[in-house]
C-alpha cells in the first residue's frame, strides 16, 4: 500500500453549491446555464441573496446590490425566494444521501455532515462513497443539484475542505496533511472566523492558519480570548471536533414591558418571543435543556418564580407548552418584566443519538434547526412559529408546532 491508501477520514461534509439558485434552475429549466440571482423582492433597492455560479463569474455574489448586479451582468435575471421550495429540496436531498449513509447532523438547510465508519474511512473507499453521494443526489434530486464534498478528521476540517472547491468539488485533508494544505491559508478561511475576528486575532501576528496549528490551548485561549480559541484550534489540528459543555450554564432572555405590553396576556406573548429566542441560541449551541424558568417582576415589586424541569430536548413547541403551564399567577397587579431561562444543558450529540428518521421529537428538533438556518439566512422572522406573537392566527387549540410542521406552514 502506498501512503495515500494509508490515510485515514473520520468525516464528510456535503456542502450543495448555491443551492437556492440552484433550486430555481432545476425548477425553471429556462434558468438553466444562466446568470440568476435570488432576491427577496423583485425591486431595485434590494440585494441578492444567492447567485448562480453563471452570475458568480461576473462577480455578482451574496450581498451584491440589485443595481449594482444588473451593471456587472447586464443578461442577469432575478428570481424571487420560494421558501417552501427549498425546504422540499432539502428533505429530498436528506432522503437521498440517506439512502448512501446515515447522516449525522444537518448543519443548516445545505449543509450535512456524515461520519464514516469501518472501512469507509479510507482514503480510496472515501472517494468512491463521495463521488457516489454527489451522483446520487443528482440523479434523485435533479442535475442543477452540485454539490461539493469534503473530507476531514473532523467536521470542521471536512467544512474546510469542502469550501476548498466549487462549484461540484472533492476535497480531502487527513490529519497528516492539514499543516501542508490548509496551513498557507488566512484564518478567515475558518468557521466562525469574521472580520472582526480576524483583525483580532492579526494584533497577535496571526495570520494564516499555520499561526493558529502551533498554538498551546493556554495560547489560543489567550490570543483568541476565549475557550472558543482553544476548540478551535484543537479541531484544526485534527482532534475531535467537540462542543464545550460547560460554557454556557443557562441561556435566557428578559424584556422590561412598555406600558401597552403590562397585561398577563400581552406578558405571555413577550414571553414567548423571549423563549423562541432562546431556543434557536440553544439549537445553535447544539444544547438541549433540562429546566425552564420563568420570572416574573410586577409594578410593585413583587416576583413570580417558577421552573420545571423535563428530559433533554431543543423542541419550541414542547417548551412553549411547559411555559403556558408555568403562567399561572394569581391576580396581581400588572407585570412589568419579564424573563426566561434555560439550563441544564446537555449537548446534542451526547444526549441521544437517534437517527435522523427516528422519532417525532428528533424529526421536530431537525424542522426546528432548519428553520433557524433559514432565517440565519433570510433575517429574522421570515420563518416563525405560526402562533407566536399573537398576531397570526390568534391562538385556539393552544400553542401550535405539537408535530413536525408542513411546508405550508412556512410563511413564503
Ligand atoms: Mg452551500
Amino acid at each position: 500500500m502506498d501512503q495515500a491508501q494509508n490515510q485515514e477520514l473520520q468525516w464528510l461534509l456535503l456542502d450543495l453549491n448555491s443551492f437556492f439558485a440552484s433550486c430555481e434552475q432545476q425548477e425553471r429549466p429556462e434558468l438553466r446555464g444562466k446568470p440568476v440571482a435570488v432576491v427577496a423582492m423583485i425591486t431595485d433597492s434590494t440585494s441578492v441573496l444567492a447567485a448562480s455560479y453563471e452570475a458568480k463569474a461576473f462577480g455578482v455574489k451574496t450581498g451584491t446590490r440589485v443595481t449594482e448586479a444588473r451593471k456587472m451582468c447586464p443578461g442577469i435575471q432575478f428570481v424571487k425566494t420560494h421558501h417552501r421550495r427549498y425546504l422540499d429540496f432539502h428533505q429530498r436531498i436528506l432522503e437521498a444521501v440517506e439512502e448512501i449513509i446515515p447522516i449525522h447532523s444537518v448543519l443548516s438547510v445545505d449543509e450535512m455532515a456524515c461520519e464514516l465508519t469501518g472501512s469507509q474511512k479510507q482514503l480510496p473507499k472515501a472517494l468512491d462513497l463521495a463521488r457516489r453521494l454527489k451522483k446520487h443526489v443528482q440523479d434523485r434530486v435533479g442535475a442543477c443539484l452540485t454539490s461539493s464534498v469534503g473530507l476531514g478528521p473532523n467536521t470542521l476540517i471536512a467544512k474546510m475542505a469542502s469550501d476548498m472547491q466549487k462549484p461540484n468539488g472533492l476535497v480531502w485533508i487527513s490529519r497528516e496533511e492539514i499543516s501542508q494544505k490548509l496551513g498557507p491559508l488566512s484564518i478567515r478561511c475558518i468557521p466562525g472566523v469574521g472580520a472582526r475576528m480576524e483583525a483580532h486575532l492579526n494584533r497577535s501576528q496571526i495570520f494564516k492558519v499555520q499561526d493558529l496549528l502551533q498554538l498551546s490551548p493556554g495560547q489560543a485561549r489567550s490570543v483568541w480570548g476565549s475557550i472558543v480559541g482553544v476548540r478551535t484550534v484543537q479541531a484544526l489540528q485534527g482532534e475531535p471536533y467537540v462542543y464545550a459543555h460547560g460554557d454556557t450554564k443557562s441561556i435566557g432572555h428578559e424584556h422590561v414591558l412598555p406600558p401597552d405590553l403590562r397585561s398577563s396576556a400581552k406578558a405571555f406573548e413577550v414571553a414567548l418571543k423571549l423563549l423562541n429566542k432562546a431556543t434557536v441560541r440553544l439549537r445553535k449551541n447544539h444544547f438541549r435543556c433540562r429546566r425552564l424558568s420563568l420570572s416574573v417582576r410586577f409594578v410593585d415589586s413583587t416576583r413570580y418564580e417558577k421552573e420545571i424541569r423535563f428530559s433533554e430536548t431543543s423542541d419550541t413547541g414542547f417548551l412553549m407548552k411547559q411555559l403556558r403551564s408555568l403562567w399561572k399567577f394569581p391576580p396581581r397587579p400588572s407585570p412589568l418584566k419579564v424573563s426566561v431561562v434555560l439550563s441544564g444543558f446537555e449537548k446534542e450529540e451526547e444526549a441521544h443519538q437517534l437517527s435522523f428518521f427516528d422519532g417525532e421529537q428528533d424529526r421536530r428538533e431537525k424542522a426546528f434547526q432548519v428553520m433557524d438556518r433559514l432565517n440565519e439566512k433570510f433575517g429574522a422572522d421570515t420563518l416563525y412559529v405560526a402562533n407566536l406573537f399573537g398576531m397570526k392566527k390568534k391562538a385556539t387549540g393552544g400553542i401550535a408546532f405539537s408535530r413536525v410542521p408542513d411546508p405550508e406552514e412556512f410563511e413564503e
